[in-house]
């Protein structure tokens, strides 16, 4: 097999990257390890900055999610038993959020992809990238599942959208790392119940931290502040709801509805980035290069950044330019990706209560959040942050 750009993961960086390729005239072939329905399925990320929203419908993927999104013009702080409302396009000049889950974006661009006649691979494992250093790279796959036969892709560029467990990463010799990993996770529940909330609700209590979501009208999705190495299964749908109510409790007469849990599990929290992303005719895009713990809702929107840096500058060498942009790739997205790891590591040590945290520390917590419902300045850099960082 031959294509001009190897795609080496079908999540949101893989499927976006094709798709944005396609409409330059690019051709490619993505190769991804599971089956559609785990990749259509996979509960994770739910929060689009402004500028993924926009990238979206300029590809031509934005139909639904502009009928079934759920704009957020604002969220809510609560600490203390106290509630303040960060009003987003009254700080940032008009800039929201769009809730619409990352399952919802993937099958759009699968939908599209496969539409189109786009070569999409389910159940073909990439084994190893070679010749990455050549101007003939290769991707050793396996088609089929475990049992398959093996094949190669060979390719002018490879671009390694695999995740954090993916294999691209591993073919960029002398890297550097920069990583911190979290005493705590989030236990991550689904329940069919309209949300409690029009906004999502991040709330700082002294037992932890907890954040209301949503997914549809009717779905919402909230998370507590566990322990690192909890089994979801250790508790009950019962405490779950009650502990969910000490930590949102307000001093008005705000409550939480409940119903039926309908998934839940533990997300471990990690700040990881892998520099450079690049090497040779290799890329990184996405989760396959950095990490964020999900408290900023920036990981889906990083990779989004990515890939439309890369397909921005595979159209113009592929379109007969110099290779300025692809050496250009990793200095340009890195910097985005540094603003979004302080963002994120800012407001995961706002927010959660880290073991052997003291009464001092706990202050610190609360004037952090209180500056926020007294200065507009640093209410405004909030804003900026979370409905997102120029792309490129
Ligand atoms: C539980 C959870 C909750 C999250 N919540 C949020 C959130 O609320 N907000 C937010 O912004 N972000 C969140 N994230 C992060 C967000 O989901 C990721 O940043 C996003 O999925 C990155 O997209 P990606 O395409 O780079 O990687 P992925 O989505 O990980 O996609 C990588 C793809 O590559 C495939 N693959 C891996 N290895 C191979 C191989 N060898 N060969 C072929 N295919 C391979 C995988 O199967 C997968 O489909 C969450 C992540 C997790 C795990």
């Amino acid at each position: 097999m031959r294509t001009t750009v190897g795609i080496i993961g079908a999540g949101p960086a893989g499927l976006l990257l094709a798709r944005l390729l396609r409409n330059a005239g690019i051709d490619s072939v993505v190769l991804e390890s599971r089956d559609r329905s785990y990749v259509e399925h996979r509960q994770r990320a739910g929060i689009l900055e402004q500028g993924t929203v926009d990238v979206l419908r300029a590809a031509g993927a934005g139909e639904r999610m502009d009928r079934e999104g759920l704009r957020h013009d604002g969220i809510e702080l609560r600490f203390a038993g106290r509630r303040h409302r960060v009003d987003f396009p009254a700080l940032t000049g008009g800039r929201s959020v769009m809730v619409y889950a990352q399952t919802e974006v993937c099958k759009d661009l699968i939908a599209l992809q496969l539409a189109d006649g786009g070569p999409l691979l389910f159940e073909a494992e990439a084994l190893a990238v070679e010749g990455a250093e050549t101007d003939r790279p290769r991707v050793r796959f396996r088609r089929g599942g475990p049992d398959g036969a093996e094949d190669v892709l060979e390719c002018d560029y490879v671009v390694g959208c695999d995740g954090f467990w993916g294999v691209a990463r591993a073919a960029v010799p002398d890297g550097r790392t920069f990583e911190r990993t979290y005493p705590y996770g989030w236990l991550g529940v689904l329940a069919d119940v309209a949300p409690s909330h029009d906004e999502l609700v991040y709330a700082r209590h002294d037992r932890g931290f907890a954040l209301l979501s949503m997914r549809s009208p009717s779905v919402s999705r909230l998370y507590l502040q566990v322990p690192a190495d909890t089994d979801a299964d250790s508790w009950s749908d019962d405490e779950i709801w009650a502990e969910l109510e000490r930590r949102f409790e307000t001093r008005d007469d705000w409550t939480l509805d409940r119903g039926p849990i309908t998934q839940k599990s533990v997300t471990p929290m990690r700040s990881y980035v892998h520099e450079p992303m690049r090497h040779g005719r290799l890329f990184l895009a996405g989760d396959a290069a950095h990490i964020v713990p999900p408290t900023g809702a920036k990981g889906l929107n990083l990779a989004v950044g990515d890939v439309v840096t890369l397909a921005r500058a595979l159209a113009h060498r592929t379109g007969g330019g110099s290779d300025e942009l692809l050496d250009a790739y990793s200095a340009t997205c890195l910097r985005r990706v540094w603003q979004a790891e302080r963002f994120s590591y800012d407001m995961t040590t706002l927010l959660h209560r880290a073991p052997g945290a003291t009464p001092f520390d706990d202050r610190l917590q609360l004037a952090r959040l209180d500056r926020f419902a007294s200065s507009r300045a640093a209410e405004t850099d909030l804003a900026e942050a979370y409905t997102g960082f120029p792309i490129g």
